[in-house]
């Protein structure tokens, strides 16, 4: 039996890596995330303007911060949640991957989307975590 994503309406394993579903605005060309249908938040464009696209789990990691308390059953601390703002526009918040060191982050670098499992929840879930590229 194949892995279930954690959040199917807003990421999934694309052509090429993981993928967010957005929506791109055909008057101005906005992006926005998550894929929505009220209409544009830049225009005001609405109804059959707002046209699905999937965005690439990649982009700046803009902040972040550590996460050493957590009181949720959720996610095991310590971990990270990052400010990314995506290749394609919008910015997104995040946690990111694994345990990381925190003098491996800095506010600018790459990263880019995994699909991973998370040990708290069920063996064959797997969710969305940012991570530096060229790790
Ligand atoms: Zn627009």
């Amino acid at each position: 039996m194949g892995a279930r994503i954690e959040h199917p309406t807003l990421y999934g394993e694309g052509a090429a890596g993981p993928a967010l579903y957005g929506a791109r605005c055909a008057a101005c060309g906005r992006v926005s995330f998550p894929r929505q249908s009220f209409g544009c938040e830049g225009c005001g464009a609405y109804g059959e303007a707002m046209a699905p696209v999937e965005l690439a789990a990649r982009g700046t990691l803009l902040s972040f911060a550590f996460v050493r308390k957590h009181m949720g059953a959720d996610i095991a601390a310590p971990f990270a949640i990052g400010e990314i703002r995506l290749d394609d526009g919008p910015v997104i918040r995040c946690t990111l991957a694994d345990a990381l060191d925190e003098r491996a982050l800095h506010a600018g670098q790459r990263v880019s989307g995994v699909l991973a499992h998370n040990p708290k929840s069920g063996a064959d879930v797997l969710e969305l975590r940012f991570a530096p590229e060229g790790r």
